[in-house]
């Protein structure tokens, strides 16, 4: 067991052993609130107790939409852009400043190697609150002149308000990347936000609340709630009605229960949920950058990445030797401890998620899968054994009617699949209820251009994965989300235009 220092509840998080236990409150109006029922945070790395979380009941929610709705007629209200321009670049500079803490908070949840934090996460949580800061800075809205009859013409112009009071509803996965990503477009058009962080990954939106204060943002703008989703927490967010609207990322099944809750009183919702994403590998590919990026996108963040590929479409004429090396790459995976310099992998986020990728791993074989990587769970030896590590796995022989190869295990797995021609790769990759992501890999710029626009996703690359320039349009189609966020596009969302027409 690692020591128990139990403090009280403030949340302060100072970079420290990911080990030591700490206690996190909720946090509203400013304050960190404790009390009510607790419960304990698991480390995915070795199965010990890293944090006791105090959750938030019904009347706890609803303290925080009240400690929001006020905050918008408060001092936030007279924040004008170039206020909230300030504040955002404040909020940025404050995270990179306490960025080993953000490490410490990551990796103590999740178990994810501490470099790929230190590179990718924490970098991009600052980044969120820069592009928002600069995407309201340089916005202008148009003005129209109507021409009415008889010459005479009126001046449309339209002004953007805050939608209100948004519950912003996040996933264990990337922590402190996805809640960054809503809270800054939020803040940016000037609403306040109650946050549910995910009940397996709650230290990084406690120690946000921190950055916030430390950054000048007034009391109530920003509130963590924490707890679980349905009869919890999360359900008792997305049915109070002083909330405005729900930006959430996570399941397409958790998308369809808040959808269900919101219905009665018909708020706004953005989705980024789930992805059962293809790339397609064209024999004439740069096959090196093709295996390098297909390794990154089937094992990065032990699969566990909305973007992540879990079906390959390998052109026949390469198939064999393409699926040779690509093995080879993941028996080069080395999983470990997180602090590990040499760790590429970490573990999946709980053992209860590792049974069901597990469950995935024996339905492959049933569906008459050839294993060729991985397929079960590593022995690591003490303490490792007692966190939820499993092995990289690669399979042959599914075909798209096969479960595997249509729903999202959200593990570090994939089908490889041959293909013949071009059309017959396009039918494969759309063959499917999810429309997040694609990648295409061939050195035929038309074709990569041809192929990546028939692709039924809202994003799809083209040699290359997870490339992101945060002003373009983020979400996915189908089963995969309602919506786009990213730069301007999160405006349809966070801010609620009023048209004003004068007759002049
Ligand atoms: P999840 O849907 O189980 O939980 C996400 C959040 O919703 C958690 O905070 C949870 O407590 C809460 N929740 C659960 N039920 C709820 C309810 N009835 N009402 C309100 N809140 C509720 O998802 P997860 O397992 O945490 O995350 C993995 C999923 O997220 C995968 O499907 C993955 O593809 C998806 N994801 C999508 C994107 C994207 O951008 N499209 C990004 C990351 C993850």
């Amino acid at each position: 067991m690692p020591p128990s220092t139990h403090r009280e509840p403030t949340g302060t998080q100072s970079a420290r052993p990911h080990s030591e236990r700490i206690t996190l409150a909720n946090f509203i109006d400013g304050k960190h609130v404790a009390g009510g029922r607790t419960f304990e945070n698991i480390s995915p790395v070795d199965g010990s107790v890293v944090a006791t979380v105090h959750e938030a009941g019904a009347d706890t929610v609803d303290t925080a939409v009240q400690a929001a709705r006020k905050a918008l007629e408060g001092p936030w209200a007279a924040f004008s852009v170039t206020d909230r321009v300030r504040m955002l670049r404040r909020i940025a500079d404050v995270i990179e400043a306490r960025s080993e803490d953000f490490v410490t908070a990551e990796v103590r949840d999740t178990g994810r190697p501490e470099k790929v934090v230190r590179d990718l996460d924490v970098p991009r949580a600052a980044m969120n609150f820069r592009v928002f800061a600069d995407c309201i800075a340089s916005a202008s809205l148009p003005a129209y002149l109507t021409d009415l009859a008889h010459g005479r013409q009126a001046l449309n112009y339209a002004v953007n308000k805050p939608l209100g009071v948004v519950a912003v509803i996040v996933p264990w996965n990337l922590p402190l990347l996805l809640l960054t990503w809503k809270v800054a477009p939020a803040l940016a058009y000037g609403n306040a936000v109650v946050v549910k962080p995910s009940e397996e990954t709650p230290s990084s939106a406690t120690l946000l609340a921190e950055i916030m204060v430390e950054a000048g943002v007034p009391a109530g703008v920003y509130n963590v709630i924490n707890g679980f989703g349905t009869g919890s927490t999360g359900e008792f967010l997305t049915t109070h009605r002083g909330v405005d609207g729900v930006t959430f990322t996570g399941e397409s099944a958790t998308g369809s229960a808040i959808m269900r809750a919101v219905a009665p009183s018909v708020r706004p919702v953005s989705f980024e949920l789930g992805g059962k994403n293809a790339a397609i590998i064209f024999d004439d590919a740069n096959l090196e950058a093709a295996l390098d990026g297909l390794t990154r996108s089937i094992f990065l963040n032990t699969g566990q990445v909305c973007l992540s590929t879990e079906r390959v479409y390998i052109q026949r004429g390469i198939f064999d030797q393409f699926t040779a090396e690509l093995v080879q790459r993941g028996r080069a995976l080395r999983l470990g401890a997180p602090d590990e310099p040499s760790t590429t992998t970490g573990p999946l986020i709980s053992r209860q998620h590792r049974d069901k990728v597990l469950s995935y791993y024996d339905l492959a074989v049933q569906e008459g899968a050839e294993v060729l990587l991985g397929g079960g769970v590593p022995d690591l030896g003490a303490p490792l054994d007692g966190g939820a590590w499993i092995q990289p796995t690669l399979w042959v022989g599914l075909d798209n009617t096969a479960r595997t190869v249509r729903e999202e295990i959200f593990g570090p797995a994939a089908a490889l699949i041959p293909f013949d021609i071009e059309d017959e790769a396009i039918r494969l990759a759309n063959d499917t209820d999810y429309g997040l992501a694609a990648a295409v890999w061939t050195s035929n710029l038309e074709r990569g251009h041809r192929v990546a626009q028939r692709m039924r996703v809202g994003m799809a690359w083209v040699n290359t994965w997870f490339l992101r320039d945060l002003r373009s349009p983020f979400g996915g189609i189908g089963l995969s989300g309602i919506g786009r966020e990213g730069g301007e596009h999160s405006a349809h969302f966070y801010a609620e235009p009023t048209n004003v027409c004068v007759q002049l």
